[in-house]
């Protein structure tokens, strides 16, 4: 099988000229296969079109107007899961997440999914995501359900069951009482002498799911002399748009975060998310063709940093308690393969007193992947068994991760294997030292 034709003739395409997968990316493929065993819905599925070495043959396909742009294709991206350990492995250099995020946009626009999920993903992309006002007032619709005795019901007598739906409620996050939206526009001062000044990037989901986290980032940075600014402006980052292909409501997301964070008074900007930490450092690629934004996002991404990162850069003080426990990391996909840190937390982890236990294929995805759990459910049930298979081998207290996505997926894989571990971001281990 040949992934890289010597030629295509544009006229053939079934991709239309605006975000193309273009030959410079795909033909870099020397279909050596040395991906496959890195590709998690390859071992989960064992087909060579779930492979990333098949995604990038339809793409190919399709390039040269020997594959419909079609249910099949779109069947096979979808399966995706972004987690990039692909490009990491590859000896060629194929620039896979680019790849795939051009064929994402290609589906976007050319192909005509059911009007219910064309619907649903307009809604959840395009009006509730851009605006923390409606995520604010969707999210206290969730908790009432959470909290008012709805959801036990629905679990206590087997409705959930009964839709098919009990793994996704499992999956759902607790929202809880107070967002983060409470602390934008405000300033945390540096305790002890200041060493560094932040814009922090509360997130969206993160802001009404994991505002504990949040606040314990904002502990951790000033306990480290670091004052904290929360810019009012600031906008979910655009990750799971360009996820999805939508490149143009991603930019418009990036253009708001440059417009509200982008200062020479702050060192950084930073985010507890490896998810969103990889999309902030896209910007520049992102808009590189809008000649009003491109330079600023050049100096954008040169400060963005996640918090490991950050951390490990400026160095941490001695904390006042030690964490004395077996803990594994487990590399977040957008940390270890987008960012390539995978040092800094385990760092940390380490200077906090903790005992860290490597696992076997640490950095392979858990199955997480934005909302791929949500709408690839069984696939992503198959990667996470696979992956708490090798975290139950090296027996840990705690399971230390880096991203929010992950921190949901890996609760439910604790939940589901019955082992008894606790879930936790690194930063708030860093927290419970402080
Ligand atoms: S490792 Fe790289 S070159 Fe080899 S098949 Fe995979 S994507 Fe192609
Ligand atoms: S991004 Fe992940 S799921 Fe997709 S082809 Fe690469 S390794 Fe496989």
């Amino acid at each position: 099988m040949s992934t890289a034709p010597a030629a295509i003739e544009p006229r053939h395409s079934n991709f239309s000229p605006h975000e193309k997968p273009s030959w410079d990316l795909y033909s870099r493929c020397v279909h050596c296969g040395l991906c496959l065993d890195q590709c998690p819905t390859y071992r989960a599925l064992g087909t060579e079109m779930d492979s990333p070495r098949g995604r990038i043959y339809q793409i190919v396909q399709v390039d040269a107007g020997r594959l419909a742009l079609g249910d099949s294709f779109v069947t096979h991206i979808d399966r995706c899961l972004g987690c990039l350990n692909c490009q990491s492995a590859c000896p060629s250099g194929v620039a896979y997440g680019s790849l795939l995020e051009r064929a994402r946009a290609q589906i976007a626009e050319n192909y005509k999914r059911p009007w219910l999920a064309t619907r649903l993903r307009q809604h959840f992309y395009a009006d509730i995501l851009p605006s923390f006002h409606r995520l604010a007032t969707h999210a206290r619709f969730i908790r009432f359900y959470q909290r008012s005795g709805l959801q036990s019901l629905a679990r206590a007598t087997g409705l959930l069951k009964l839709l098919g739906v009990a793994e996704l409620d499992a999956l759902s996050p607790r929202i809880d009482s107070k967002f983060s939206f409470a602390d934008l526009g405000r300033v945390f001062p540096a305790e002890g002498e200041r060493r560094g000044r932040v814009a922090f990037l509360i997130g969206c989901v993160a802001s009404v799911a994991f505002a504990e986290l949040n606040r314990a980032t904002i502990r951790v940075l000033t306990k480290n002399g670091i004052e904290v600014h929360v810019p009012a402006k600031q906008s979910c980052c655009g990750a799971l748009q360009m996820h999805a292909g939508l490149l143009d409501l991603a930019r418009m997301q990036a253009r708001r975060n440059i417009d509200a964070m982008l200062s020479p008074e702050f060192d950084a900007i930073v985010t507890n998310a490896a998810g969103c930490g990889s999309t902030l450092k896209e910007y520049a690629a992102l808009l590189e063709d809008d000649a009003n934004y491109s330079g600023r996002a050049r100096e954008f991404i040169a400060k963005a940093r996640d918090i490991n990162e950050y951390l490990a850069e400026v160095g941490i003080r001695e904390p006042r308690r030690k964490v004395n426990a077996r803990v594994t990391y487990q590399d977040s996909c957008h940390l270890a393969h987008a960012q390539g840190i995978r040092t800094a937390p385990r760092q940390l982890l380490r200077q906090i007193g903790a005992q860290v236990v490597e696992s076997s294929r640490s950095d392979s995805c858990c199955g997480s992947a934005g909302i791929y759990n949500v709408v690839q459910n069984e696939i992503s049930m198959k990667v996470l068994d696979e992956k708490m298979a090798y975290i139950a081998s090296v027996e840990p207290e705690i399971i230390a991760t880096a991203n929010v996505g992950c921190m949901l997926q890996f609760r439910a894989g604790v939940e589901r294997s019955k082992m008894k571990a606790r879930v936790a971001h690194v930063v708030e281990l860093l927290d419970e030292a402080y």
